[in-house]
């Protein structure tokens, strides 16, 4: 087991396995490494974290990129033509459906279609 397998097998399973014993036998600086790795919870254990500056959220927030809002006539165009196409929707559905509308608006009379074609005859199969 070299140096590296050796480190990466200490850190993986917080055990020393059999290889990676016998090669912290013979290498010095795999010793130090994992000596210092034992001791980092300790040591993490007792470090504070530094405290922060007062302008650091001023100077976060100004590091973010900025999401510009569209101006205020193309929100108010956008707007309008909102308004404007839900009240032409609005519109068209009235002229369909009142009476005496645009009669190509209108459906059909399925009567004036059919031939006077009953709907009972044609389920019954007596349909012309
Ligand atoms: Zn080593």
């Amino acid at each position: 087991m070299n140096c590296e397998e050796t480190r990466r097998a200490l850190s993986d399973s917080g055990e020393v396995p059999p290889d990676a014993a016998r090669h912290l036998g013979t290498c010095a600086e795999c010793r130090a490494w994992a000596d210092a790795l034992a001791a980092l919870p300790a040591r993490l254990a007792t470090w504070a974290a530094p405290s922060l500056s007062d302008t650091f959220e001023a100077k976060v927030l100004a590091s973010l990129p900025i999401r510009r809002r569209a101006p205020r006539w193309a929100r108010v165009a956008a707007e309008f033509l909102i308004f404007a196409l839900g009240a032409l929707a609005g519109l068209g559905a009235i002229r369909v459906f009142a009476p005496g509308g645009d009669a190509a608006a209108r459906p059909a009379d399925p009567a004036a279609l059919g031939g006077g074609v009953d709907l009972a005859d044609f389920v019954t199969g007596d349909s012309p």
